[in-house]
């Protein structure tokens, strides 16, 4: 059997995100692009993948909790976690431990 899949998507949570990327949006449009799974990496936070994860049973999408960590080098380390509960933990860990730097919207990536 074929699994179809994206591991590295970000949402509204990120700075590369747009307003619609909201977790309902990004698990509906993986399912018209006939994905069976996901993971949600937004950069350096995870608090988006419950909702995405809850939106994922009710359309027959797995999402998997992830991360997109940026470390001090600026590399950029995608991370997924086996359970909500350790990807919650450890976005806890980074929003506490890392630099904040105030967002330029005007700046994409
Ligand atoms: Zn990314």
């Amino acid at each position: 059997m074929k699994y179809y899949y994206d591991l590295h998507l970000h949402s509204c949570l990120s700075p590369c995100g747009d307003m619609d990327m909201t977790p309902n949006n990004l698990v509906n449009m993986a399912k018209l692009l006939g994905l069976d799974v996901i993971a949600l990496t937004d950069h350096n936070t995870s608090l988006n993948c419950e909702a995405a994860i809850k939106v994922g049973e009710e359309v027959g999408v797995l999402v998997i909790p992830g991360m997109e960590l940026t470390t001090s080098e600026d590399i950029h380390a995608v991370c997924l976690f086996p359970t909500l509960e350790k990807a919650l933990a450890f976005s806890q860990y980074v929003d506490e431990n890392r630099i904040h730097i105030r967002n330029k919207a005007a700046i994409r990536q």
